[in-house]
């Protein structure tokens, strides 16, 4: 469902590569409305569990680095660092060697060329 709301197609379009909103691809998209409106905004979970009172302690807090964002953080804290008006800042990863390149990075953001060209 994201896929076909962020390539803004319905989502059938994704199996059958169909352009036309159907019955079912409006069902869809009205369930997933339903499903996200259950979600807290907060953490991501349906509210029914984090919203439980039941649920009070029941909670373990983990811990992650995003490498990416730490990277910012330290080049905005360096000294002397002065944003220039309209700046977009954002990191991208050195070239490890494994073949991936940042193209390959990128493809994710819209359908693959040619998906709909009929
Ligand atoms: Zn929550």
């Amino acid at each position: 469902m994201q896929t076909a709301r962020q390539w803004g197609k319905p989502p059938s379009c994704l199996i059958t590569g169909g352009t036309e909103w159907t019955a079912r691809d409006r069902i869809l998209a009205l369930g997933h409305q339903l499903y996200e409106a259950a979600l807290c905004p907060e953490c991501g979970r349906p509210k029914r569990v984090c919203r439980d009172p039941g649920m009070s302690g029941r909670f373990t807090i983990h811990s992650e680095i995003c490498q990416a964002t730490a990277a910012l953080q330290q080049h905005r804290s360096e000294p002397g660092y002065q944003p220039t008006p309209g700046e977009l800042l954002y990191a991208v990863p050195e070239d490890t060697g494994d073949g991936d390149t940042d193209e390959d990075d990128q493809r994710y953001g819209g359908p693959p060329p040619g998906l709909f060209d009929d």
